[in-house]
């Protein structure tokens, strides 16, 4: 294999001087991937833990991922929604069955998805709940991250996330995650539509809820005949160690919305589902979306759902990540000075790190890339673990004593 044309220092400069500044990328410049690894331009292999935010769940560039793109791209790529295609209904059947849904609205990026979500359960409220016209609310968790859209952050309670975005969409509630007793005060309100959850909170650090959290959350929205809405972007597709984070307390949500490693990580592939009920609220001309359901995204999505089930990757998430969680507590209690908290689900862990000498995440994260493995700190002082799924447990050893070694040094 030949090694990129460009060094890292020319590919940084580039970036810097040319793109806007809105990421803090770690100073690792790549050019290919295979499986649950990534070289550098100079050749160098690393681990990836973060694996684009669980995009590239099945690993990098799956051999069946990539043939269905492949085959796809060299036939007909988009059609836009003007016309039908060979390729959508197709998607459209083997994803609602393998979810159980009536029907899906196809999109491209997670926020979009979001928004889908957001606008399918306004409509929701005042066709079918009749809430009355523009009095329809959404409650949204605090800590959650759902993207970037106005709408999205006018959800969010992260300043940076905020700060001279405003003015913000009206009609969003937050309520306190993890605290069921809080939504049941504010689902009185018979204007509520829905409740918008990430049935863990990635982007927050990978919080947790307790067990019967969602359960609960879940059966207070139907006694108050408001949707349940579950934001599986980052915690679905075999993540948490099972295909959907709320597989694990039998929730089947009202709307689930799915993006990310829908597409393995190859091409930007959302997904919203829901019921007849709800999603045929939604007449033509109401919402929609350029590339949204186009032959390549719907090859692309079958072939990564596909792999997910084939290769029993929610399963090896779930027996992996017993092990990574029980090695990163064994860390923590020998560096007790230095990582003040493990907590995770599935391959999806997070370290909390204490900044002691002037040294914080970042630093521990820029030492890790210098022993061969790539995570990424979120929130200052915590660094999130998620490898791809198809990770074994010899590699995982590996990184396991690469993480113990590096945490030993701060
Ligand atoms: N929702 C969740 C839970 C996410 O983690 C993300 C991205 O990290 C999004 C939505 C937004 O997805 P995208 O970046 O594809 O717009």
């Amino acid at each position: 294999m030949t090694h990129s044309k460009i060094s890292a220092e020319k590919a940084i400069a580039l970036e810097d001087k040319y793109g806007a500044h809105n990421y803090h990328p770690l100073p690792v410049v790549l050019e290919r991937g295979e499986g649950v690894c990534v070289w550098d331009v100079n050749g160098k292999q690393y681990f990836d833990f973060l694996s684009a935010y669980s995009a590239v769940n099945q690993g990098h560039c799956h051999p069946k991922i990539i043939s269905a793109l492949v085959d796809q791209a060299q036939k007909l790529s988009l059609t836009s929604r003007a016309f039908y295609n060979d390729s959508l209904g197709e998607y459209e059947k083997f994803i609602t069955s393998y979810f159980g849904y009536d029907k899906v609205l196809p999109m491209n990026t997670g926020a979009e998805g979001v928004e889908t979500a957001l606008k399918l359960a306004r409509k929701w409220a005042y066709e079918k709940k009749q809430v009355p016209e523009n009095e329809a609310k959404i409650i949204v968790c605090k800590n959650n991250f759902h993207g970037r859209t106005i709408s999205i952050v006018s959800a969010s309670n992260d300043e940076d996330a905020r700060k001279n975005f405003g003015p913000f969409t009206p009609g969003i509630l937050s309520v306190e995650y993890n605290n069921a007793s809080a939504l049941a005060e504010l689902l009185t309100d018979k204007t509520i539509a829905a409740f918008l959850i990430e049935p863990i909170q990635g982007e927050a650090g990978v919080v947790v809820p307790d067990e019967g959290y969602l359960k609960k959350c879940y059966d207070l929205c139907k006694a108050n005949n408001v949707l349940f809405i579950a934001d599986e972007i980052q915690s679905g597709l075999g993540r948490t160690g099972k295909i959907l984070a709320c597989d694990h307390e039998g929730v089947h949500p009202d709307v689930l919305i799915l993006g990310k490693a829908l597409s393995g990580g190859t091409y930007p592939v959302a997904a919203v589902l829901a019921s007849d009920d709800v999603m045929l609220c939604i007449k033509p001309g109401q919402h929609g979306s350029t590339y949204g359901g186009n032959p390549l995204a719907c090859k692309v999505g079958i072939a990564a759902l596909t792999v997910l089930k084939e290769e029993k990757l929610a399963e090896n998430s779930e027996r992996l990540g017993k092990i990574l969680l029980k090695e990163l507590q064994a860390i923590q209690s020998a560096n007790p000075e230095v990582v003040k908290l493990v907590r995770g689900k599935g391959l999806w862990a997070a370290m909390v790190i204490n900044e002691r000498n002037g040294k914080t995440a970042w630093d521990v994260c820029i030492e890790l890339m210098n022993n061969g493995l790539l995570a990424k700190p979120t929130h200052g002082d915590t660094i999130r673990f998620a490898p791809p799924l198809v990770i074994n447990e010899e590699q995982l050893m590996e990184c396991v004593s690469i993480i113990g070694k590096v945490v030993k040094l701060f």
